[in-house]
């Protein structure tokens, strides 16, 4: 993980390049954004930086309305330096543990249980079980804000086993229901119609 100082500088200049390899958690909102985040700055003594968002999550902070954590690259300090880590992201994002267990995934990885959950602690901050509920409810999230699916389509195809677990899982996340969240999403806005020109009408 990057130092606190490198952190704090790319936040402070908004810098792009450091997008989805770290998140800012705000002491005082307790809401961590990416490092892009429009929102008025927050004063550094409340900051501290989180490799991962399920990390964020772990410690307590809800993702933010306006950057939208969901939809920022994965791509953390670490990447490339840890395959197993690495691999065991990629199966958990396909839905690896939505559907099996954490030891069928370290089977599949070549390792123990234990080793596998010493590694997600030591570089991805957050067990593999807390990624998972992460990753579901990011795909939850980003079904909501971009697609008119029902309540119960977005939690299945988001990997949760019921609509029940859905509304529970996203109401501690979010402090919110999904059909609250949904609706303070932007809405494409309505097309406009254009006025019809001098030009136009003589066509
Ligand atoms: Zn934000």
């Amino acid at each position: 993980m990057l130092s606190f100082e490198i952190c704090n500088a790319a936040r402070l200049r908004r810098d792009a390049a450091y997008d989805g390899v770290f998140f800012t958690a705000v002491k005082t909102t307790l809401i961590y954004c990416r490092p892009v985040c429009r929102v008025k700055q927050p004063l550094t003594r409340n900051c501290s930086y989180y490799p991962t968002a399920s990390a964020a999550e772990r410690a307590g902070y809800r993702p933010c309305l306006r950057c939208r954590p969901e939809s920022a690259p994965f791509c953390p300090a670490w990447n490339g330096t840890r395959s197993t880590v690495e691999r065991a992201l990629k199966l958990i994002a396909r839905g690896a543990l939505d559907r099996g267990s954490v030891a069928d995934l370290a089977d599949r990885l070549g390792v123990s249980t234990r080793h596998l959950a010493r590694l997600f602690d030591q570089y991805v901050g957050a067990s593999p079980l807390q990624t998972a509920n992460t990753v579901r409810l990011q795909r939850a999230k980003r079904l909501l804000d971009t697609t008119a699916d029902s309540m119960t389509e977005v939690a299945f195809r988001a990997g949760f086993k019921s609509l029940r677990r859905f509304n529970a899982a996203f109401r501690d996340l979010y402090g919110r229901s999904p059909s609250e969240i949904r609706r303070r999403a932007p809405r494409p806005a309505p097309r406009q119609r254009r006025p019809v020109t001098q030009v136009e009408a003589r066509v």
